[in-house]
């Protein structure tokens, strides 16, 4: 049955009641969709998809949109998941807001005269932002509807192996049937640790709820999603306090870009403080500003006057409280739900993908793992072992420099290939972007190709600079190819540009 739907907008935090695991008010206080009049759901479908974020609506769209498969949706906050809503858009269009704010920053070196009458307008520019998400999230919906896939809004609760129930958002509960299962319900951010005052921090989520341009705020991390928040607000003009818990942060990237774009944030300005931990958070009734105490190295320290803690130490996968227990689906210790290749789980007709079963927690990974998988278990013949290849995944951190990475770290590939089979050629230079500019305003640009075998196969790729992150899916490509070091050479460079140096490197 598909279903018919008037819709109004309204916090998602008056839906609390509907859920009893109280996930619905760690999912987002941001705004959802709801049904204000609706057919009844159907009781009985072919495919049920737990989750409309990236992975969840790749595999219903494929199944429904492709081959006419019956499948539901169910989504609990705003349609397109994290990535959409409190992930890799609205972040990407704050990051080109700090980009444009470096622009103008270089451009008199350039010869422009520019003079800023009024800082950043921030409020302006969230209000445009979320008017963006929420066409976004129309269009989503739109999608949906194409593909005739029936959308349900509302928090789903596996029952059995093949049923679970959804409560809408006006309370009433509904089980519904299903003959296969894809669990897509993606992760959250990490609780922060148990400190006093820990609770006065927000988390990634929180960020993007940011109403007014701080004018301090402190980050603890280490991943990308910590350094990129960072680098923006330091590009913005904020002061921006990192807590990290070793000496460089993006430790699971080659040391090369470990060790330069840590240096750089400190060059920039970021206050890196290293081997540190928070202590405790206390806030001042009368301004609303935090005081935070904290460890660093040897010693102790404390700040003051800070507008937003922000804890960006990690995501959960979102799997407790959704009745996986009912079903026998086994989870490592870590929360993830475990899969094979094929996103098999552990239990016949149940599937699971994306940031929940925690391989790589990227958007196109999800929604490559949901589109292969509706492929395999609806499309023709030809596609019954289709599955992603979760090898020579490129991945782009939009920090200040932007980093670009595929393959293997230098560390990874001497444990895999042991050093004497390997070839490292790097390089470091000035892109010419700052040839204009004084020496202090210049940024780093480093290039790494890690090769290995007599045929010199390109088995690492790490760049960072200007433009890396448009640049690594072409070179993604090359390297997914199984290109050689001399399939690079063979390539004629692009004169002037940075990337012609990743085809001349000796
Ligand atoms: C700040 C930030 C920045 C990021 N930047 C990037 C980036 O630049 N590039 C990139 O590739 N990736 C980025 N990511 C990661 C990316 O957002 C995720 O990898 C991706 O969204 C995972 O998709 P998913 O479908 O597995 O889960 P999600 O997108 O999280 O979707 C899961 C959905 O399931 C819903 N749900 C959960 N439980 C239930 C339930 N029981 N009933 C109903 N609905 C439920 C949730 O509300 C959610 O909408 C970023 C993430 C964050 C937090």
């Amino acid at each position: 049955m598909q279903s018919f739907s008037v819709f109004v907008r309204r916090p998602v935090s008056s839906l609390t009641s509907v859920s009893a695991s109280g996930r619905l008010r760690t999912l987002s206080r941001h705004f959802s969709t709801t049904r204000l009049a609706m057919a009844p759901i159907s009781k009985e479908t072919d495919l049920l998809v737990i989750g409309g974020g990236s992975g969840g609506l790749g595999a219903a769209r494929t199944a429904s949109g492709k081959y006419g498969v019956k499948a539901m949706i169910v989504e609990a906050a705003r349609l397109g998941g994290t990535c959409v809503n409190v992930g890799c858009v609205p972040k990407k269009v704050t990051f080109n807001a700090a980009a444009i704010a470096e622009t103008i920053h270089q451009a008199k070196s350039y010869g422009f005269s520019l003079q800023e009458t009024a800082p950043f307008d921030w409020s302006t520019f969230k209000t445009k932002r979320d008017a963006y998400i929420k066409r976004l999230n129309g269009i989503y919906e739109r999608n949906l509807a194409n593909d005739k896939v029936e959308y349900v809004h509302g928090w789903a609760k596996l029952t059995s192996p093949n049923s679970a129930e959804i409560t809408l958002d006006d309370g009433t509960k509904t089980v519904v049937n299903a003959k296969k299962i894809v669990i897509a319900n993606g992760g959250r951010p990490t609780i922060p640790p148990q400190i006093p005052g820990s609770e006065l921090g927000i988390n990634s989520d929180g960020f993007f709820d940011i109403a007014t341009l701080p004018k301090k705020v402190a980050l603890v991390g280490a991943g990308y999603i910590a350094v990129e928040f960072a680098g923006m607000f330091n590009a913005l003009g904020v002061e921006t306090h990192l807590f990290i818990r070793y000496d460089t942060f993006l430790r699971s990237f080659d040391p090369m870009i470990q060790e330069t774009v840590t240096k750089e944030y400190e060059k920039l300005g970021v206050h890196v403080h290293k081997r540190s931990s928070i202590s405790n958070a206390k806030k001042d009734v009368s301004t609303g500003k935090l005081t935070l105490d904290f460890k660093e190295g040897d010693g102790q320290g404390s700040i003051s006057d800070v507008d937003h803690l922000i804890w960006a130490i990690g995501r959960t996968p979102q799997t407790d409280n959704v009745g996986i227990e009912t079903t026998g689906v086994k989870l490592n210790e870590k929360g993830h739900i475990i899969v094979d290749q094929y996103q098999n789980t552990n239990v016949e007709n149940i599937y699971a993908l994306g940031d929940v079963v925690g391989n790589v927690e990227l958007t196109p990974v999800a929604l490559a793992a949901g589109r292969r998988l509706a492929h395999r278990l609806f499309g023709p013949e030809e596609f019954k072992t289709m599955h992603l290849d979760y090898t020579n995944i490129p991945s782009v951190v939009f920090a200040h420099p932007e980093v670009g990475s595929i393959g293997l770290t230098e560390p990874q590939a001497v444990e895999k290939y042991g050093r004497e089979n390997l070839k490292i050629y790097k390089t470091n230079f000035t892109a010419m972007y700052y040839a204009m500019m004084e020496a202090e305003e210049k940024g780093p640009t480093a290039y790494k190709l890690i090769c290995a075998g007599p045929e010199e196969k390109v088995v690492g790729l790490h760049i960072l600079g200007l433009g890396s992150g448009e640049m690594l899916q072409g070179f993604g490509v090359a390297v997914k190819m199984g290109a050689t070091k001399a399939d690079f050479d063979n390539c004629v460079a692009i004169h002037p540009t940075s990337a012609e140096e990743l085809v001349t490197l000796r």
